[in-house]
């Protein structure tokens, strides 16, 4: 087994990791590290939760700390290129911990922040610089930054940049870096376009891949829960209350809604329930997702409702719960969902809820996965509860009650969990299954 001893990382890096108490190094870890020392550009397809923040962050320090140059004003010497504020956030937060025993500077840069003070903290230059592409180009058009002494560049979640649409932001930034530079190239999808695009800022790399996308999928417990659109709040309602009872088993619950106005409608209603509740997406500003983000980690607010740009890259460990309030279109993006819980080795559970007019997702990521996701039936006394939840309105009652769903010829395959590990609808009844809601909806 290779331990971070065996890496080459000097002195002041291994000090630093000690502090993490990290153990081993990942899979993508063990593999970049020495060819990124060596000054190779690499090509990683890699998501988050596979460690790669240190995979590139360790080595480029080490390096950065080793050719004992100092950044002249307004440039920087590495910088790194993230589609999100908070990945840029957390991006910045490994790397001065990560420096710690260094002198580097560490700097992030991203809209929705003060640009004066960033162009303040750039004036006298800086080791590492961590941004969102936007305003970088805008701090450099404004002539705050030069990138003609970038030694390190780094782009991550290269995937995702394209969803956003910043490809033409980043064609214009390579034209402004200097040719010979270190490239690394991370993307946890490697569609044509992306291949592309990585072809542009890469030289002879070295390809390292690990855990592709769906393989996540395997560590964490998942369920899905037919349910109408109608009933999905009381649903909700209902599994957090019993979740974070005395007898539930939920420390933090990461909720996924498709749209911003959803998640605002989740927490609303969530809040008129008494139960409390952020929510975290584009619409926020930049103090209000920071505070959202700051209250989910010290768990002074466990229940986090986020959309999937949002929640991209938010690293916060035990996560016990990701619940899919509305299923993405996207199955990829469904991996990235519940792969915010099971991190670094870590079990988490994951549960989908899934309305008629999502069935078509649902498969999708059966087949993106290669797994059948075990159905939770709704809990025993569901019609009655979610009628006497405040602001709900429920269907007609559909449920089947006191049927065991056993015997179904959809379950035969699938895997079946101790029952503790099943999500938790609370003391007041044992589920039971909703065989004749699959019916109905053709499982
Ligand atoms: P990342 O994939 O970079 O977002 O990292 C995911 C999480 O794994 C972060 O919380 C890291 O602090 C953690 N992590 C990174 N490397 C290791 C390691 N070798 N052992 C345990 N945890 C790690």
């Amino acid at each position: 087994m290779t331990e971070f001893s065996n890496l080459g990382l000097s002195q002041p890096i291994m000090q630093a990791l000690a502090l993490k108490e990290y153990g081993q190094p990942t899979p993508i870890q063990a593999q970049a590290i020495p060819i990124l020392l060596q000054g190779r550009d690499l090509l990683g397809i890699a998501q988050t939760g596979t460690g790669k923040t240190a995979a590139f962050m360790l080595p480029s320090i080490d390096r950065l700390i080793n050719s004992d140059k100092r950044p002249q004003p307004r440039t920087c010497r590495m910088l790194v290129l993230a589609p999100t504020r908070e990945l840029a956030s957390q991006i910045a937060e490994n790397a001065r911990a990560y420096s710690r025993f260094s002198p580097l500077s560490v700097t992030t840069v991203f809209g929705g922040t003060s640009v004066h003070k960033n162009k303040q903290e750039l004036s006298r230059g800086v080791d590492v610089l961590v941004a969102t592409p936007g305003r970088l180009i805008d701090l450099i058009e404004q002539g705050a930054l030069m990138l003609r002494n970038v030694e390190i560049l780094v782009l991550d979640e290269a995937d995702q940049m394209m969803d956003l649409g910043f490809i033409h932001a980043l064609k214009q930034i390579v034209k402004l870096l200097p040719a010979k530079r270190q490239s690394l190239f991370f993307s946890a999808t490697m569609p044509k376009a992306i291949k592309e695009l990585a072809d542009k800022f890469l030289t002879d790399p070295t390809q390292v891949a690990v855990a592709p996308a769906a393989s996540t999928a395997e560590r964490v417990d998942q369920y899905v829960t037919f349910v109408t659109q109608t009933e999905k709040q009381a649903l909700l309602t209902m599994m957090l209350r019993a979740g974070f009872s005395e007898k539930g088993n939920m420390d933090r619950v990461l909720i996924f809604t498709r749209t911003k106005h959803g998640a605002d409608r989740v927490v609303k209603l969530l809040n008129g329930n008494g139960i409390a509740a952020n929510a975290i997406h584009g619409n926020k500003s930049q103090p209000q997702r920071e505070r959202a983000l700051a209250d989910f980690k010290s768990s002074r607010v466990k229940i986090l409702i986020a959309t999937d740009i949002a929640a991209r890259g938010i690293d916060v460990s035990g996560v016990s719960h990701v619940i899919n309030f509305e299923l993405p279109n996207v199955p990829e993006q469904y991996v990235h969902r519940i792969g915010r819980t099971a991190r670094a080795g870590a079990a988490g559970v994951a549960v989908a809820f899934c309305a008629d007019d999502e069935r078509a997702y649902l498969k999708g990521i059966e087949k993106l996965t290669k797994q059948r996701i075990e159905i939770a039936p709704l809990p025993e006394n569901f019609v009655a509860e979610a009628n006497r939840i405040k602001a709900t309105r429920v269907a007609p009652a559909v449920q089947p009650q006191g049927q065991r769903s056993d015997g179904d010829r959809e379950d035969r395959n699938r895997v079946r969990r101790p029952k503790s590990r099943r999500p938790n609808f609370g003391a007041a009844g044992a589920p039971k299954s909703n065989r004749a809601r699959r019916r109905a909806s053709g499982r």
